[in-house]
């Protein structure tokens, strides 16, 4: 089978290696789609030393050709999405059966259980309550899929802030009730003219920036919530926290590394999915073969207007 391995800077390599065998508590899928994830740009961009090799990929979903003896439950040809840790921009790949969920014939490009779980735990997080005030800063994949779960608890204003028109044109299509465009309006003034000048109750930070993240103490009101989405990786960031103590400010680090925390958000996603309170309609917008998944890095590097999320799609059948 064909798997991709990273080498170096920008190098990618496709790879011959053999299917994997599978342990008894796994399940062997035939991958169909594996998603590119932002957190995985990094060691693309930056570069591996000479002589390391990683093998990237882990929001994958496809069609189960092979369960372990333990395994009851799945069976060949049932569709899942899964979270794989590594090796997901493979034709194969060996995953946990605890780690699989299956997707109702759900397309399988909108299976992307990792990223969906992540949104599902930052809202619950987050404690979004019915008729808050809510912004979400970035309108990126994250930030969409934040804004429509958002938008499933009942809120009042749902307030999408970016700096990209396409990507504000989308947020409003999905059903935000004010965009803001950061190069026109000061956001912090168009929050305080919708709330009576109280601020949101809630604020999401999407980017993964240290503007969003300053911004995100100017748009929340006082006791309000501030929800870190974002990845912050690179320079350190900063915040006035003697601003944020006054304000008394609840600070929600929506990162999850707790394994229970990711699949119970992963099944709650699948189900949002499959009862259609969740769409993943218009999200994934860049689909490439294996053998151009340096395209498909670039493509999320340089995001040109329109785009949201790139996918690896393989042959299925
Ligand atoms: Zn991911």
């Amino acid at each position: 089978m064909k798997i991709a391995a990273l080498r170096g800077r920008e190098g990618f390599v496709i790879e011959e290696t053999e299917v994997p065998a599978i342990r008894p508590d796994e399940i062997l899928v035939k991958v169909a789609v594996s998603g590119v994830c932002a957190s995985e740009l990094e060691p693309w961009v930056e570069g591996l030393p000479d002589g390391e090799v990683r093998y990237l990929g882990h929001e994958v979903s496809g069609v189960v050709v092979e369960a372990g003896a333990d395994i009851t439950g799945l069976v060949p040809g049932d569709q899942v999405g899964t979270w794989v840790i590594e090796r997901g921009f493979a034709e194969y790949v060996a995953v946990r059966a605890a780690y699989c969920f299956p997707t109702d014939h759900l397309p399988l490009d909108e299976v992307l259980a990792e990223p969906i779980a992540c949104a599902v735990n930052a809202v619950e997080a987050a404690d979004v309550r019915l008729g808050d005030d809510v912004v979400v800063i970035g309108a990126g994949f994250m930030g969409n899929l934040v804004q429509k779960l958002v938008a499933v608890r009942g809120v009042r204003q749902l307030i999408v802030a970016d700096a990209r028109p396409d990507a504000l044109s989308r947020a409003a299509a999905f059903g935000a009730t004010r965009v803001v465009d950061v190069r026109q309006e000061s956001l912090p003034d168009v929050v305080r003219s919708l709330t009576d000048g109280r601020g949101a109750d809630l604020t999401f930070e999407c980017t993964g920036t240290q503007q969003a993240l300053t911004t995100t103490g100017e748009t929340t009101r006082m006791s309000g919530r501030v929800a870190i989405v974002g990845f912050h990786q690179g320079p350190e960031r900063t915040i006035p926290l003697a601003h944020w103590n006054w304000m008394a400010f609840t600070i929600v680090n929506a990162h999850f590394r707790d394994v229970g925390v990711i699949l119970r958000g992963m099944e709650v996603g699948l189900r949002l999915l499959s009862s259609k309170q969740l769409s993943m309609q218009g999200l994934v917008t860049h689909r490439f073969r294996l053998e151009r998944i340096g395209d498909a890095f670039a493509t999320l590097r340089d995001k040109p207007d329109g785009f949201v999320k790139a996918v690896i799609t393989f042959p299925i059948g």
